[in-house]
């Protein structure tokens, strides 16, 4: 994935814009925590600073294959996904220890920096609906799908013992009101 900045490097101030569309770079497949969607679309900004310095800045919408975080079914996502950086002219290969990328002759790539930007977009928790019901715990049930025929856990082990002993069912449930208070 690169852009083509022949003409925007020539004088300061110039500024691009364009549209790519192309399959997901393979850094940026390994760095997702689901499967990425092809294609990728990215909207590129390129701004000649001076100085064989270009600002570059990326942007966009990814769609991937994740799993509920609650009932793990799988689902397509779409996350956003942004990032600016520095590229400046010079020869050499990558080097993670600059605060700036490098380009050479009249192409910026920009696998490594789509693929920090997209790395960085998943949140810890997906839902496949915000109102998820997730899993039951006892039988595993979808909940989302209905209600399964587990009783509340707590309930059914207070009822059983209240049977047995309701004035020590009485008394635990005094000392846990007062211990949470
Ligand atoms: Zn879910
Ligand atoms: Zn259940």
């Amino acid at each position: 994935m690169e852009f083509r900045v022949s003409d925007v490097k020539k004088w300061a101030g110039r500024e691009e814009t364009a549209q790519l569309v192309a399959a997901w770079p393979e850094e940026a497949q390994a760095r997702a925590d689901y499967p990425l969607i092809d294609p990728a679309v990215v909207d590129v900004v390129v701004r000649n600073a001076g100085g064989g310095t270009l600002i570059v800045q990326v942007s966009g919408q990814l769609k991937a294959r994740a799993l509920c975080s609650r009932c793990a079914e799988p689902f397509e996502t779409s996350l956003p996904f942004e990032a600016t950086e520095e590229f400046r002219e010079e020869a050499g290969p990558h080097d993670e220890s600059l605060d700036y990328s490098r380009f050479a002759g009249d192409a910026v790539v920009l696998d490594r920096m789509v693929s920090d930007a997209v790395g960085v977009s998943f949140p810890i928790t997906l839902l496949c609906q915000p109102q998820c019901r997730g899993l039951c715990t006892n039988c595993g049930a979808n909940w989302n799908l209905g209600p399964c025929d587990c009783q509340p856990q707590g309930d059914s082990r207070w009822a059983a013992l209240e049977n047995l002993f309701p004035d020590y069912v009485e008394w635990e449930r005094e000392k846990n009101g007062r211990t949470k208070a």
